[in-house]
C-alpha cells in the first residue's frame, strides 16, 4: 500500500527532538520499511549518515530518504497496520555525534574558504573520522595545519549561534555555495561566519562542538583532504593516541615524552649492531671455512669436496660457501634438512661448472635449479631424493 503524502521532517526545526509520535501511512518490505506522516529520524542524505534508534519497540537499522518521504527500516516487521500510532526514539549519542561532526564541517569549510581561499569540493562523515576535500591548496605544512586547528577551536570557544532559516532560492544572498534548488531553501547560518543551504542536523551553538582535532592532510585526486574529529571523538582519539604512546614507551622503560629522542637512538644502535653482526659472521665464516676445507681429504686430482647442512634456507650458508671456495681446489655443497634446497659453489681452479653440474643432477631427480659456473642453487621435489642427488654430484 502506498501513500504519496510527504513525511514531515521534524529534525528540520528541532535537532534535539529525539522522542516523537507519528502514524504509519504506508508499509513496505513485509512491514520492515515504515512510512510515517512525520519523522525525527534523520535519513542518510547530504553526506550525513542516518540515525538509529527504536520505532514501536523495534530496532531501526537504516533510514532512507525517498524524495518527499522518509522511511525508517527496521530489524523486524513492525507488526502494526497502516493508521496505527507509533512512538519513535532516536539514539541520542549517535545523533549528537553526527550533529557535531557536521556542524564542525561547516565551520572548517568556512574558515578554509575565507582565510585561505580554499573552497570545499566534497565532504564525508565517517564512523571514525570525517573529511573535507578542498581545492586550491599549494602545499600544507604541519605548522599550517596546527594553525588552522587553532583557528577553528577559537571559533568553537567563541560560541557562535547556529540558526536555521527558510528563504526563497531566488532571493537568498550570501550563501557560501550557490544552491541548484528552486523554491524554499533551508539555510544554516553560523553567526557572522557562514550561510549554507543544508538539510542536515546541526548543534545550536559552536561551543557544543567541544574541540576539533585535525588529524592530517593528504593529496587526493587533485584536491587536498583534511581529516578531522571533534567533540567526544576528539577526546577518544587523543586518549587512544596517549595509550599507544604509553604502550610503545613501556618496553623501552621510557616516558612517552622521551620517545622522539629514544627511538632514533635505538634505531641507530640496531644498525650499528647489524653491521657488527655482519662483520662477525664474515670472520666466523672464514674460520669455519678453513676447518671444513682442512677436514675434507683431497681426491687424486687434489680436489676437495666439502659438505655442509643447514636447517633453514641454503641461502643462509652462501657466505660460508664463498669463504670455502676462496681457499681453492674445492667444491662446496650445502643442503637443507627442511626445505630440500641445494646450493653448490666451486673454486675457480676446480674445473667444475656449478650451474651445469647442478642442473643436470637436479633434472635426474625431478628437481629444478641452476646458476653460474661458480655458484648455483635449486631444490629437490622430495627430501628423500637428496642422497640420489648427492651421489650424482660425486658426494
Ligand atoms: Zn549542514
Amino acid at each position: 500500500m502506498t501513500d504519496l503524502t510527504g513525511t514531515q521532517r521534524l529534525y528540520y526545526d528541532d535537532a534535539m527532538l529525539l522522542r516523537f509520535s507519528a502514524s504509519i501511512v504506508a508499509l513496505a518490505d513485509d512491514g520492515r520499511r515504515v512510512y510515517l506522516d512525520r519523522s525525527a529520524f534523520y535519513p542518510t542524505s547530504g553526506g550525513q549518515p542516518h540515525d538509529t534508534g527504536v520505532l514501536a519497540d523495534v530496532t531501526v537499522v537504516d533510514v532512507v530518504d525517498e524524495d518527499d518521504r522518509v522511511a525508517p527500516c527496521l530489524a523486524e516487521p513492525v507488526g502494526l497496520p497502516v493508521g496505527a500510532m507509533v512512538v519513535g526514539q532516536v539514539d541520542r549519542a549517535r545523533r549528537r555525534d553526527f550533529m557535531q561532526q557536521h556542524t564542525a564541517q561547516h565551520l572548517l569549510s568556512a574558515l578554509l574558504a575565507d582565510r585561505y581561499g580554499w573552497p570545499t569540493v566534497s565532504v564525508h562523515f565517517g564512523d571514525v573520522t570525517s573529511t573535507v576535500d578542498v581545492s586550491g591548496v599549494e602545499g600544507l605544512s604541519a605548522a599550517q595545519l596546527t594553525r588552522i586547528e587553532h583557528e577553528v577551536n577559537e571559533a568553537i570557544v567563541a560560541n557562535h549561534a547556529v540558526a536555521v532559516s527558510y528563504e526563497d532560492a531566488a532571493t537568498a544572498t550570501g550563501l557560501r555555495k550557490a544552491s541548484d534548488r528552486d523554491g524554499m531553501l533551508r539555510i544554516v547560518s553560523i553567526e557572522g561566519l557562514d550561510r549554507s543551504a543544508c538539510g542536515g542536523t546541526h548543534v545550536a551553538r559552536t561551543g557544543e562542538l567541544g574541540m576539533l582535532l585535525l588529524r592530517g592532510a593528504e593529496k587526493t585526486r587533485g584536491h587536498t583532504r583534511l581529516e578531522y574529529v571533534c567533540g567526544e571523538r576528539a577526546v577518544r582519539r587523543a586518549r587512544a593516541d596517549a595509550e599507544l604512546l604509553e604502550r610503545t614507551a613501556r618496553p623501552l622503560s621510557a616516558a612517552p615524552d622521551d620517545l622522539p629522542v629514544l627511538v632514533p637512538r635505538q634505531l641507530e644502535r640496531l644498525s650499528e649492531q647489524d653491521a657488527e653482526i655482519r662483520r662477525l659472521r664474515k670472520a666466523l665464516a672464514g674460520y669455519e671455512a678453513a676447518a671444513l676445507w682442512q677436514q675434507a681429504a683431497p681426491d687424486a686430482s687434489g680436489l676437495r669436496r666439502l659438505r655442509h647442512e643447514v636447517d633453514g634456507p641454503v641461502k643462509d650458508a652462501e657466505a660460508l660457501a664463498q669463504a670455502c671456495v676462496a681457499l681453492g681446489h674445492c667444491v662446496m655443497l650445502v643442503t637443507s634438512r627442511t626445505t630440500g634446497g641445494v646450493l653448490i659453489a666451486t673454486a675457480a681452479d676446480s674445473a667444475v661448472d656449478a650451474g651445469a653440474s647442478l642442473k643436470a643432477a637436479l633434472q635426474a631427480v625431478g628437481g629444478r635449479g641452476g646458476g653460474s659456473p661458480r655458484l648455483a642453487q635449486g631444490s629437490v621435489p622430495d627430501i628423500a631424493r637428496l642422497p640420489e642427488l648427492l651421489s650424482a654430484l660425486g658426494f
